[in-house]
């Protein structure tokens, strides 16, 4: 009885501080501007079913999409064990699901095991390409230590999880065996009998190592829960409403700006009369000129280069890393987030996702050519917030490139961008 209040304790206060935490992102990127995408759901629920559960970009990189697909299978599956645990632990009961699924609670069983080896087997490769082979594309100036640090401890949890899970099995099959207590002949354990040389015979100490594992297993999910809304392993849940929200116009096709264009459209036409709505800020300086979908693009970033690993700029040693731009924007919308919960809503702090995060310098180092947002596996946009942060430079600041100024002049001197008139056209080359 006492373990059972024990544990509907500890999981009401997992569950509280994880909606508490989980509403304060869900704050956070509501801190964007504005942004229609309800439009065609038919194509959207088939892009979030082929980017978010088909894994469909990953596949890029066969080897490292063979190992996801068992962490992440291996998480979903896994996780009906997890919901016969919980029963468990509320009513006090053993291996609930047992006597209700008869024979098919053995497959199960059997099934979970060798997932949670494929899953440790894994997690153990991702953290030697991490740490022992180092490939390039986890190394960059936005992995400091935090970053490095976040990736390795998800994977040793996960690895402990999958230890754990297989030691309790293994004590609970030999305790079966041995038709100690409650513990009834249910499942197939195929892994985990490996494990039983290395158990002791005695009942006592099994049954420690049993609970242990059990109390282990259940308190290190809440806790992983708990975490995930402090590491980029958020993208676990903001994968599907994502890859729901993403852009479906050509990757290519910029917005325009509604009171720009207008404006245009009344100098060419006096006749015509622009909308009166007009933008607060043209382009973006900071986090909340951004829309909420680039929040959540930036709390979906999984943080695992392949953007940056194709970038032109910076194959080509450029500053530029779009992994570091969703990064930044990640960082600098939580600083917002806690600055409203330290100091309310109207708290400045006299920074900027401009300047202070991201320099000009990185953001004219784009060439716009896509690649990133081709290659996310989670449709994330970079290119977006780098133009929007683009225009707030050129239309605010007017800080443009050299090279960008003389074009602007000479479209306005000349009509087009190069430096001639528009009466020398047929000089520029010899017929
Ligand atoms: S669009 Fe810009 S940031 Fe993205 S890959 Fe191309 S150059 Fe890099
Ligand atoms: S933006 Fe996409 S590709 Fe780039 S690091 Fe984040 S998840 Fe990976």
């Amino acid at each position: 009885m006492i373990g059972q209040i024990l544990f509907l304790l500890i999981l009401a206060a997992a569950v509280a501080f994880f909606t508490r935490n989980a509403g304060k992102i869900r704050r956070n990127i509501k801190l964007g501007r504005p942004l229609d995408r309800s439009d065609n759901p038919a194509e959207r629920w088939k892009t979030m079913a082929r980017v978010a559960l088909g894994q469909s970009k990953m596949v890029k990189r066969p080897f490292a999409a063979l190992l996801h697909v068992f962490v992440y299978v291996g998480f979903v599956i896994i996780n009906i064990e997890v919901l016969e645990i919980l029963i468990d632990g509320v009513f006090g009961s053993h291996r609930v699901f047992s006597q209700p699924l008869g024979s098919l609670y053995g497959l199960l069983i059997g099934g979970f095991e060798v997932l949670a080896l494929l899953v440790l087997i894994s997690c153990l490769i991702f953290l030697a390409r991490r740490n022992i082979v180092r490939l390039k594309r986890f190394t960059g100036i936005e992995m400091t230590a935090w970053p490095k640090g976040d990736a390795n401890y998800i994977l040793i949890t996960e690895v402990l999880l999958m230890a754990a899970f297989l030691t309790m099995n293994a004590a609970d099959h030999k305790l079966q065996l041995l038709h100690f207590g409650h513990y009834l002949q249910a499942g197939s354990f195929p892994v985990s009998d490996l494990l039983s040389p290395l158990l002791p015979a005695d009942t006592k100490a099994l049954v420690i190592i049993e609970r242990g594992c059990w109390w282990f297993h259940i308190i290190g999910i809440l806790v992983f829960l708990n975490y995930l809304p402090y590491s980029k392993h958020f993208h676990i849940l903001l994968a599907f409403p994502n890859t729901y929200y993403s852009k479906l116009t050509p990757k290519g096709q910029f917005n325009n700006m509604a009171s720009v264009t207008g404006e245009v459209k009344a100098m060419l036409d006096p006749s015509f009369v622009p909308e009166t709505a007009e933008a607060s800020r043209f382009g973006a300086k900071d986090v909340t000129d951004l829309t909420w979908k680039n929040l959540m693009d930036a709390y979906t970033c999984t943080e695992c280069g392949r953007c940056t690993s194709v970038c032109p700029a910076n194959i080509t040693g450029k500053l530029l890393s779009p992994r570091k731009i969703m990064m930044d924007t990640r960082d600098r919308v939580t600083e917002i987030g806690n600055n409203i919960d330290k100091h309310g809503k109207d708290h400045q702090d006299g920074k900027t996702l401009l300047h202070d995060y991201i320099t000009a310098e990185e953001l004219w180092a784009c060439t716009t050519c896509n690649a990133c947002t081709e290659a996310c596996p989670v449709n994330i946009d970079p290119l977006n917030i780098i133009v929007e942060m683009r225009r707030y430079l050129v239309m605010e600041e007017s800080q443009a490139p050299t090279g960008l100024n003389n074009m602007f002049g000479n479209i306005e001197n000349n009509g087009a961008p190069w430096k001639y008139a528009a009466a020398d056209r047929f000089n520029w080359k010899p017929l």
